[in-house]
């Protein structure tokens, strides 16, 4: 149900955006899904298919993934999320509240649990493109 009510959010903002930019249709629309979200991409595909009418009844929604990237504080060194070898539960810990991140992971190279986390969190419009 969750993928449903992202999906109505995404066509609220969209169809005020292209009211604002006093646009006749939109065209596309591209978004992005944090890594570390818990959104099935599928079915916010097919949740905004469904949900999409008026000036975005033809609307192409572009869904991409936003990659959650560590930069260590201690060593300066970089990894994904994709890199980290942690059981599954403690994936799906991470997955669903991206905060206990820094519970369960470590730097893979110094062993310091002080690092920044970017991208890989938050669902956002990247792009809107239309017809004036
Ligand atoms: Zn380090």
């Amino acid at each position: 149900m969750h993928e449903w009510a992202l999906a109505e959010a995404i066509i609220l903002a969209v169809s005020q955006a292209a009211e604002r930019e006093g646009l006749r249709e939109v065209s596309e629309v591209h978004l992005k899904v944090g890594e570390l979200q818990q959104v099935d991409r599928e079915i916010l595909d097919f949740a905004l298919r469904e949900l999409r009418s008026g000036k975005l009844a033809n609307t192409k929604f572009v869904i991409r993934v936003s990659k959650a990237a560590f930069k260590c504080r201690v060593c300066g060194h970089r990894w994904l999320f994709r890199d980290i070898r942690a059981s599954s539960d403690i994936m799906e810990a991470i997955h669903f509240i991206p905060e206990v991140a820094h519970a369960y992971i470590r730097c893979p190279k110094c062993g310091s649990p002080d690092f920044d986390l970017s991208g890989g969190r938050g669902v956002w419009i990247s792009s809107i493109r239309g017809v004036k």
